[in-house]
């Protein structure tokens, strides 16, 4: 078997997406993928304008589209009374940024990049767990499991959270919220979904949990995430997340939310990790990519998408350093890479946990926070700009980042034109 141009390490949402892209740039990928077969675990996910841009730039978004749902508004409610909060109109956000905002199933969007990768011709290996990385005299080297090497110019690493090659650039652990999610999704025929409208994107914020549901394969399914903190998981305890604390953590929802509790998947669930930001992703010619670089809290939906966005950044460097002959200069391309990809990553990273804290208050903070929701305009996307924007290929490029107002300096009255203290 001769040498490829690139080894990419981990067949997940990252991994795929960078073996597309930098195929497509006329370079020769392998990817190696631990497992014995290629999938994904979960249910929807959301894809807003940025990765959309990309799945376009791809010829994919066609196909993607025909796959999920392209709902008319994302609406946020409190979960406590189940009153709106503020919304977003989906249709004029996809006229503003020029893409779609969509919902898709894990699997469909994986499926989509796995062919994607088939198509070009990317070499695909299962059965195959890296356990250790080196970088040569003119690229990097991988080992696997089975004592087999794989070389190449370049190694991509979107191996994950647990990343085995993070370990070369910095000595840090998976950073626990005690939060945990639980997924699951209702058929259409059920009572639940046909009382739903699906064609909303809805999240309900509560005090420590929120909820989610969406459409997904054209209305076939509802899909549901439930998230909550675990006081087990505070406790310092092992057996964190368990079913049981589902069920008492939404106990003082509202009737919409507590419904959807029993569609959960119970037999599994999903202890949310991040990471703190590095800056430093690349060593030698070994480059971290995806959850392996950047593991975020989901709060903003951006994980998947930072992970497409890194291969489409990854693949236009390379077009841009790439000589008349083919050959890459990889020094320059990675450097290019390294150059805007964390610093955009560090932002979506801090600004998930501080979104999380908001959408868990309690108490006044909770009814301040309420407040200024509630009296945000519709069509007000100073929030959105830094993201849904095209992604930046220099730190020229890279829009300023949007600051909330903190509460506390915010002046904030109830319905009664009291001030909430
Ligand atoms: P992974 O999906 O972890 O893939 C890593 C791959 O590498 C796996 O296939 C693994 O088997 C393989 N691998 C690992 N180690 C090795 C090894 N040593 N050798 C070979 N192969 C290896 N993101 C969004 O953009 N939008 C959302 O709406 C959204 N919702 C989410 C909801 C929840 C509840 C959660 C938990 C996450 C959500 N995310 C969302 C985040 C998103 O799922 C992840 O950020 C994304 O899937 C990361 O992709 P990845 O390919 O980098 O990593």
């Amino acid at each position: 078997m001769s040498n490829p141009d690139v080894v990419v390490v981990g067949g997940g949402i990252g991994g795929l997406g960078a073996a597309f892209s930098l195929t497509r740039q006329g370079l020769s990928v392998r990817l190696l993928e631990r497992a014995p077969a290629f999938g994904e675990v979960g249910a929807g996910i959301q894809l807003a304008p940025n990765c959309t841009r990309i799945l376009d730039d791809y010829g994919l978004l066609q196909e993607a589209k025909s796959l999920g749902v392209v709902p008319d508004a994302m609406v946020m409610r409190d979960a406590v009374d189940g009153d709106e909060l503020t919304r977003i109109d989906l249709r004029d956000l996809e006229n503003r940024y020029g893409y779609p905002y969509m919902v898709i199933h894990r699997s469909d969007l994986h499926g989509l990049l796995l062919r994607a990768c088939e198509r070009a011709g990317v070499e695909l290996i299962t059965d195959a767990q890296v356990t250790s990385y080196e970088n040569t005299d003119d690229g990097a080297r991988v080992t696997l499991a089975s004592g087999e090497t794989h070389e190449a110019g370049v190694v991509i690493a979107g191996d994950g959270l647990h990343s085995v090659a993070r370990k070369l650039l910095v000595d840090d652990e998976p950073v626990s919220s005690a939060y945990v999610a639980y997924r699951g999704t209702v058929p259409a025929e059920l009572p639940r979904v046909r009382s739903t409208d699906l064609s909303e994107v809805v999240v309900y914020i509560g005090p420590a949990c929120h909820f989610v549901h969406y459409g997904l394969r054209g209305g076939e399914l509802l899909n549901q995430v439930a998230v909550f903190e675990s006081p087990k998981a505070l406790a310092g305890r092992e057996d964190w997340g368990t079913p049981d604390e589902l069920d008492a953590a939404f106990a003082g929802t509202c009737d919409f939310v507590r419904d959807g509790l029993p569609y959960m998947w119970r037999d599994k669930w999903w202890r949310m990790f991040d990471r703190d930001p590095v800056m430093n992703w690349v060593h030698g010619r070994i480059a971290l990519l995806g959850d392996s670089a950047h593991p975020p809290l989901q709060y903003i939906a951006q994980g998947a998408i930072m992970a497409i966005e890194d291969g489409w950044v990854l693949g236009e460097h390379v077009a841009r350093n790439r000589a008349e002959d083919g050959t890459v200069d990889w020094g320059a391309a990675l450097a290019a890479y390294e150059a805007v990809r964390p610093e955009h990553c560090r932002r979506v990273l801090t600004t998930s946990r501080k979104w999380g804290e908001l959408w868990h208050l309690d108490g006044v903070a909770r009814e301040q926070r309420n407040v200024l929701l509630r009296a945000r305009d519709t069509y007000d996307y100073s929030f959105t700009d830094w993201l849904y924007g095209p992604t930046a290929l220099t730190p020229d490029e890279e829009p300023p980042m949007f600051t909330p107002i903190p509460l506390s300096s915010a002046a904030v009255e109830d319905s009664k034109g009291e001030p909430l203290a």
